[in-house]
């Protein structure tokens, strides 16, 4: 199964990314509707995310297109129980760069779980998305957790809540309510 075009005509930087991106043991690879659907800058961005989540190279990883304006900004679909099928998440074009950690971390969760100790969940699914991305490239809020002043005042907090998400994961060793301690923490930037 393979669906890249190679007739794309995207910059040589940008094909030479694709092709780093599938050797033939795993990589990201796009739907044809996909890649007929983005634009390479939009590509080249999913590709970047992508880096961040290591964990991940080694498996065939489809990224495909869902329409734009819909309720969905993203979705994965990915089972814990099944490997013989492809890991997939879906994205509507120009979706955010958070949007994007977030999709490839549910992936982390369905098959990276015991590995990586990461709990199921949107919520879970948001703080470990936090702390995949570096701050530069964080450019939208998580939806799941956090608060309205948070979400208002993101551009000039976005770099404590994502401290916060990373003491959270360390937290969790040893305490099951993390999210609770997250959302205490995060009510307080707000006093
Ligand atoms: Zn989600």
């Amino acid at each position: 199964m393979n669906f890249i075009n190679s007739s794309l005509g995207l910059t040589n930087d940008v094909e030479m990314q694709f092709n780093l991106l599938n050797y033939s043991t795993g990589g990201l690879t796009f739907t044809k509707k996909a890649n007929a659907q983005f634009t390479n800058e939009f590509k080249k961005r999913i590709v970047d995310i992508f880096k961040y989540f290591p964990e991940l190279h080694k498996e065939i990883v489809l990224v495909g297109w869902i329409a734009p304006h819909g309720w969905a900004r993203g979705s994965c679909c990915c089972s814990s129980v099944s490997t013989s099928k492809p890991l997939k998440i879906s994205l509507q074009p120009n979706e955010r760069n958070f949007t994007i950690a977030h999709e490839f971390t549910h992936l982390l969760q369905a098959r990276k779980k015991e590995e990586l100790q990461i709990p199921s969940g949107e919520r879970a699914c948001d703080v470990w998305a936090l702390t995949r991305l570096p701050l530069e490239l964080i450019d939208d809020y998580p939806s799941y957790i956090g608060n309205y002043l948070m979400r208002k005042r993101w551009d000039t907090v976005k770099n404590i809540v994502r401290e916060l998400a990373f003491n959270a994961i360390q937290i969790r060793k040893t305490k099951r309510q993390y999210i609770v301690w997250f959302e205490d923490e995060v009510k307080k930037l707000g006093r």
